[in-house]
């Protein structure tokens, strides 16, 4: 940390000026000195704390890789490109009215329901999304809440500030549901608490990571939608069906196909700085199967990555249960994974180097940290 300078003055310079902010949350709701509006992270006031957690838990400052995966995973499970893997399988929800509302097989929602009837945990923190397109954390403690806010949403949303702000004594064991950059801050929130056993954090029972291409800016987003007339309240669900380069928005009009190209145009800066895709610091990882075959069939399945020991309990449980309908992975999906985790890790690298002008400034990455290092390696 450069002396003198405030945890917060730093954030704004070396995060939110750089437009390195990924809208995780992470600083919000830890005192009432920074807001998210719309889908930015806002400083209302100055403070001078100078170990402050904002700074801290942001996954856009520098983190010590290497040690959080030592705390988090097995060694033996560890793989450069995607981080801890016990199992890799496709997955998907038993229950069909399931499926018909997640995005893919539903295997998110599944084992956020399957954890609280088990009472693995006690509430799920979600992403929900209000008429304005707003998204928000939002707690559930029950199925049914679990159940409405299935679904992606390519906006960003401030899921951890949600954990800050919701989570009290009465939230009991928590879960949470978040894409790569809100994984990590929960990881370093984690790692934290290590050294100063306080806080919430201990309240954290289950992390269920989202595979993540990138985000959509909010800003860029609307622009576009303007451009077809299409309202934001009016978009029912998106995806980005395999093998098709286009994003989809389903609206009660029907069906509109944005190409890849002006969809990419779309994306929040941060992201292209982004270094994981499949939120490699969570207990088990899910995202959109791929194999070949009947495209339809492909959309309701999921491939899903177990990363810890909790994570196994639940799937085995999940499986036990019968809320989960599991499949052998054939062996070149995992090859095909590790390979566009890889392509993700370079071109972030090189995104960096040309931000700052330097292959020797990583800005939020430690050139010396080891995991850094073998991207690094990739790169050559
Ligand atoms: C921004 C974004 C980009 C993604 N990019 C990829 C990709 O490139 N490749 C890929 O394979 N998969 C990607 N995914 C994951 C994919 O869209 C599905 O979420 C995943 O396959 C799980 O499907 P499911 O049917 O099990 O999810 P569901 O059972 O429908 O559950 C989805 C869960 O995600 C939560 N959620 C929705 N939007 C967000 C958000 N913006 N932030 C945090 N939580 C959210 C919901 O509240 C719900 O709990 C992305 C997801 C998001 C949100
Ligand atoms: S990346 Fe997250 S923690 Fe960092 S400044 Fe943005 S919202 Fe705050
Ligand atoms: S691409 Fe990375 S930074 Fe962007 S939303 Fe996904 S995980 Fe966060």
């Amino acid at each position: 940390m450069v002396k003198g300078l405030s945890s917060q003055k730093l954030l704004k310079n070396n995060v939110l000026e750089e437009n390195l902010c990924t809208g995780c949350g992470a600083c919000v709701g830890l005192c009432p000195y920074q807001v998210i509006y719309h889908d930015r992270t806002v400083q209302l006031h100055y403070c001078d704390l100078t170990e402050g957690k904002c700074y801290a838990f942001c996954p856009r400052t520098p983190t010590d890789f290497a040690k959080l995966r030592e705390l988090l995973f097995d060694v033996n499970d560890l793989t450069p490109e995607i981080g801890a893997v016990k199992a890799y399988y496709l997955t998907r929800a038993t229950d069909v009215s399931l499926r018909d509302v997640a995005q893919h097989g539903g295997t998110v929602t599944a084992l956020m329901e399957l954890a609280l009837a088990e009472g693995l945990i006690d509430s799920a923190i979600v992403s929900f999304r209000n008429q304005e397109f707003l998204q928000n954390g939002s707690m559930a403690k029950d199925k049914k809440t679990i159940r409405k806010n299935a679904g992606s949403k390519f906006t960003v949303s401030p899921t951890i500030a949600a954990f800050n702000q919701l989570v009290n004594q009465e939230a009991g064991k928590v879960g949470v549901v978040a894409t790569p950059c809100q994984v990590l801050a929960l990881a370093k929130m984690k790692a934290q608490s290590q050294k100063d056993e306080s806080g919430k954090i201990n309240q954290l029972q289950l992390v269920i990571g989202l595979y993540c291409g990138w985000a959509l800016s909010m800003e860029k987003f609307s622009q576009m939608l303007a451009k077809y007339n299409i309202k934001l309240d009016a978009i029912k669900r998106m995806d980005i069906p395999a093998g098709k380069n286009i994003l989809e928005l389903y609206t009660e009009a029907g069906v509109k196909e944005i190409s890849f190209d002006e969809a990419q145009a779309c994306i929040r800066e941060a992201c292209r700085y982004c270094i994981d895709s499949t939120a490699e610091y969570a207990d088990v990882s899910v995202g959109a199967a791929r194999f070949s075959g009947n495209a339809e069939e492909q959309r309701r399945w999921n491939q899903l990555i177990v990363r810890t020991q909790k994570g196994r309990y639940l799937i085995e449980l999940a499986v036990k249960r019968g809320v989960l309908e599991i499949r052998e992975a054939p062996a070149e999906s995992l090859q095909e994974l590790k390979k566009a985790a890889a392509e993700k890790k370079k071109a972030a690298l090189k995104n960096i180097m040309r931000k700052s002008g330097s292959a020797k400034n990583l800005l939020y990455l430690d050139r010396r940290d080891a995991v850094v290092q073998a991207i690094l390696e990739q790169s050559r």
